[in-house]
């Protein structure tokens, strides 16, 4: 029984499976790649699926569906040829035909599968497509975002650590993705994109301009006189990334209409769609708090990203050359496929851990000095946090001669601990003495695949009891103990970090080798670095890091003049 990976679009689905250590695409009756996501109906009320339901778009719009991906959890129904449809069902139909390729393809049954989704999607929309699974007889147990899928296929090709900005232009959607890839670890620190910029508005843009110049009124066209034109306008705009020049013809009321297109045409026709990429990249860069300097490579993934003229504009704006080192509309669908690899634990991919996002806040009861009965909610893991995540706090005993220190633990939003859901709880036995005085150390650590594991040290004594919490029944005794083994890496607490300490001892023996204005200069930071090693954030600790290490370095080897060569930004 196989286990495929998924890459479910908009406008095209494919499908992958882990194969002779690589990732393979696995073809579909017409030996294509790429599976259009368009559903219909023919005249005897048969179900169509991909390819065939696309070229009926046009003919026969009342009886087929497109690019209800982006409906997915929303609750909305789809009519097609008088019936109604949620998104998750439209799209169980297109998974259900990937399904039936691959066991065609492999010469067995395919059971489970991973798919991947937007890193904008919320439980609602991760929800609908694991339900579009099981409506397909596939077991979905884990879902993958669309850019770290794209970074995974990327890394195979190119082993480095880095900082990456996922360019993924669809059909009809821009996403822009900042992904960090650091030390096999693929976490997304920021995503941005337009809903309505894709393929789709190039075509239109096409189209109208073929239409002005040939002295017709595009609105006023018939529908479909219109989709056919919109059909000749995606094909002439494909043969564009491969041709320096196309003509264009459409035949409208029996006479013949045409137009010679090169990519100057096509970037006049065009401008304004090339206005509108650069927002979401200026986006998602503000929130990853970077600047282009900052992204080692861009990853250019979908369809139109194959365009010559978009790959021209990126070079502009990033200043420097962007290769594909992975083909655009095969990115994502591959990198699913080496997930499924890793997780049939395959021995030619080991220890890669896939960041998701955590969709609710995992915290502790705490006491509550007014109402010692109804303790309050303590977050630990705020919602949205990045995982696989990791948090440590400490806590002490609230009343005196405290002999027990019992943790609950729930997940939610709520004020009061009990108004959220309770996941379990933990006890330590403390020796009794006043408030205050016993103590431990809390530390969650949760897992995408819905793994929580609690650890309470005592302090002093640093005896740590743990409790592994499984939110998500499915996986077995050894699948478990191999996943803790797997993030145990990542439970080190940035403060034992060994990096961490030495920069610690480094920084105090300057301390004491300094004088006032110097040793003013280290203390604070001195201070400032341990603020961000508070901070739990890995990647600001990273760099935090790097940029304490250089200021160090200045400190040890200038004697003279300890602000030489500092620049302004390291101080923040
Ligand atoms: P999605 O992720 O939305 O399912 P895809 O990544 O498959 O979409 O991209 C589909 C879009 O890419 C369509 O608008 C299609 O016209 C466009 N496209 C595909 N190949 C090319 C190409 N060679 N040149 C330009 N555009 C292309
Ligand atoms: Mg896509």
């Amino acid at each position: 029984m196989a286990v495929i990976g998924i890459d479910l679009g908009t406008t095209n689905s494919l499908a992958t499976v882990w194969k002779d250590g690589k990732s393979v695409l696995i073809p579909n009756s017409f030996n294509e790649y790429l599976t259009p996501s368009a559903v219909g109906f023919d005249d005897d009320g048969e179900l169509l699926i991909g390819k065939i339901a696309k070229e009926r778009l046009i003919s026969h719009p009342n009886k087929t569906a497109a690019s209800f991906k982006c409906f997915m959890g929303t609750g909305k129904k789809i009519k097609i040829d008088g019936r109604e449809f949620s998104a998750a069902e439209l799209s169980s139909f297109i998974l259900r035909q990937l399904k039936q390729d691959a066991e065609t393809f492999l010469g067995e049954t395919v059971e489970e599968a991973i798919i991947s989704v937007p890193a904008y999607f919320n439980d609602n929309g991760r929800s609908a497509v694991k339900l579009a699974g099981e409506l397909a007889g596939l077991k979905v147990e884990r879902i993958v975002n669309e850019p770290s899928a794209a970074a995974l296929a990327y890394r195979m090709s190119d082993d480095s650590s880095d900082t990456y900005l996922v360019f993924d232009f669809g059909g009809g959607t821009l996403d822009v993705s900042v992904v960090d890839i650091f030390d096999s670890v693929i976490e997304i620190i920021a995503v941005a994109g337009d809903n309505h910029l894709g393929g789709d508005d190039f075509n239109l843009a096409i189209a109208k301009f073929f239409c002005t110049q040939n002295g017709l009124d595009f609105e006023m066209l018939e529908p479909e006189q219109r989709a056919i034109i919109l059909k000749q306008s995606e094909q002439c705009k494909i043969s564009l990334s491969s041709n320096s020049r196309v003509g264009m013809m459409a035949s409208i009321d029996g006479r013949d209409y045409s137009l010679v297109f090169d990519n100057n045409t096509l970037l006049k026709a065009a401008a304004l769609i090339f206005d509108r990429i650069k927002a979401p990249i200026v986006k998602a860069l503000n929130d990853a708090e970077m600047t282009v300097k900052d992204i080692s490579d861009v990853i250019l993934v979908g369809g139109s990203s194959r365009m010559p003229l978009v790959q021209k504009y990126l070079e502009a704006l990033f200043k420097r050359e962007i290769k594909c080192s992975v083909s655009p509309d095969t990115a994502v669908a591959l990198g699913v496929g080496v997930v499924t690899g890793v997780k049939s634990r395959n021995a030619d991919i080991k220890d890669v851990v896939l960041t998701d996002i955590c969709p609710f806040t995992l915290g502790i009861d705490n006491y509550n000095d007014e109402d010692p009965y109804r303790p309050l909610f303590f977050p630990l893991i705020e919602r949205n946090t990045t995982l696989p995540a990791s948090v440590e706090h400490d806590f002490c005993t609230s009343v005196d001669k405290q002999k027990k220190i019992t943790i609950s633990i729930a997940q939610g939003e709520k004020y009061y601990f009990d108004s959220n859901l309770k996941l379990g709880e933990i006890s330590v036995s403390v020796p009794p003495a006043p408030a205050g005085r016993e103590g431990v150390t809390v530390r969650l650590t949760y897992d995408i695949n819905g793994i929580l594991q609690v650890d309470v040290t005592r302090i002093g004594t640093n005896k740590t009891k743990s409790k592994t919490i499984i939110s998500n029944n499915t996986l077995s005794d050894e699948e478990i103990r191999k996943k803790l083994a797997e993030l145990e890496k990542l439970k080190i607490h940035p403060r034992n970090n060994d990096e961490v300490k030495y920069l610690n001892a480094r920084a105090q023996r300057l301390f004491e080798e300094s004088k006032a204005d110097t040793r003013a200069l280290i203390r604070s930071r001195l201070q400032y670095f341990n603020s961000v090693v508070e901070s739990q954030n890995l990647r600001k600790i990273r760099e935090a890091s790097v940029n304490f290490s250089k200021f160090l370095d200045i400190i040890d080897y200038t004697d003279n003049d300890p602000f030489y060569g500092i620049e302004e930004e390291d101080y923040d």
